[in-house]
């Protein structure tokens, strides 16, 4: 079989392998479809803490299938179709108990700390099968669509952690594809207005077909401005920010309402992860401050059943689909900022 081997900085070889046969507990996945995130473009960059040594591993964690063959022991059958969720812990610790594997002390996860999807077939282990994270699906749903079951549950995560409610006043920061989800997102929570602040004016347009009431540039003021048109004088009850940036981070905290909600959703740049905020706006404004990061399997089977049932179009984020030959290119794509997703079809 072709896999996608990460050789270092810059090089994805595409390698031929065998094809792997599941053992007791196993199952091998028929790859369908791996979305490209920008994990995998830090992978391939030689940013990832997980790849630091280029031994030859496969990345892809956004992954949907078809079951190939099963080993002993394992309820899934062959010819299913699945969603395979890419993170496990060592199902023993508080967390993992929790079912918050995404924060187990030894966190692991297909494509980043195991192979991945990137490749004709996967080999899922035993400890993984067992965790659950094989999710089988009816119907005949688009692969890439169900692909993207991984991202929106990342951001289902997020989105439940600021309790949005009914009439809240949601601000999304970034119009990526992950802030696109978190417009759909707000969407069904019932949010009265939903404000995206994007520089990019595709990607503005793009927000108000997603959902969004309003999408500003991010102009001093131009945030203020829009919040002012909804009534919100006091500010926004949520505020997920969705792209790396410190300064968004700090005005986030300004233009929260009393008893707001803002999630530092994205991760900043590790050598400059430190933000100047002004705490007294947490303090005198009773704000609840989160942070989110990646998925767990209770996520994705909620990601699941909302792609499933056509209530977030996940699949609409798809704008190039690649085989894995042409998966430079893919990836050179998905790299330019010009598409949302980019889809690896094996
Ligand atoms: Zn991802
Ligand atoms: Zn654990």
């Amino acid at each position: 079989m072709r896999a996608l081997v990460y050789r270092g900085p810059g090089s994805l070889v595409l390698e031929e392998r065998a094809q792997p046969q599941p053992g007791p507990g196993e199952v091998v996945v028929k790859v369908q479809a791996c979305s490209v995130c920008g994990t995998d473009l830090r992978i391939a960059g030689g940013k990832h803490s997980a790849y630091i040594d280029g031994t030859g591993r496969v990345p892809g964690h956004e992954i949907a299938g078809t079951v190939a063959e099963v080993g002993t022991g394992v309820a899934v059958k062959a010819g299913e179709r699945v969603f395979v969720a890419p993170n496990f812990g060592c199902g023993r610790c508080r967390l993992c108990r929790r079912g918050l594997v995404n924060l187990c002390e030894r966190p692991r996860a297909l494509g980043i700390t195991e192979d991945g999807g990137f490749a004709d077939y996967l080999l899922v282990g035993q400890e993984i099968v067992a965790q659950g994270n094989l999710m089988p699906f009816a119907g005949d749903l688009d692969p890439g669509a169900v692909a993207l079951t991984e991202p929106l549950a990342c951001a289902i995560r997020g989105s439940s952690a600021c309790l949005i409610t009914r009439d809240d006043v949601v601000v999304v920061y970034g119009g990526g594809p992950i802030g696109l989800l978190h417009i759909a997102l707000a969407g069904l929570a019932g949010a009265s207005a939903i404000i995206l602040c994007e520089p990019n004016a595709g990607r503005r347009v793009r927000g108000l077909e997603w959902g969004a009431t309003a999408a500003v540039d991010a102009t001093p003021g131009s945030l203020k401005a829009a919040l002012d048109d909804v009534g919100a004088r006091n500010g926004a009850d949520v505020l997920i920010v969705a792209t790396p940036v410190a300064a968004a981070q700090a005005e986030a905290l300004e233009l929260a309402a009393p008893c707001g909600r803002v999630n530092f959703f994205a991760g900043l740049p590790r050598d400059r992860s430190r933000a100047e905020l002004d705490t007294n706006l947490i303090h005198y404004k009773e704000l609840v401050v989160v942070g989110t990061t990646a998925s767990n399997n209770s996520a994705c089977q909620a990601a699941l059943d909302l792609i499933l049932q056509g209530r977030v179009p996940a699949g609409a984020l798809i704008e190039a689909r690649r085989g894995l030959a042409s998966a430079p290119e893919a990836f050179e794509l998905a790299g330019s900022g010009q598409v949302l997703k980019v889809v690896i079809e094996p």
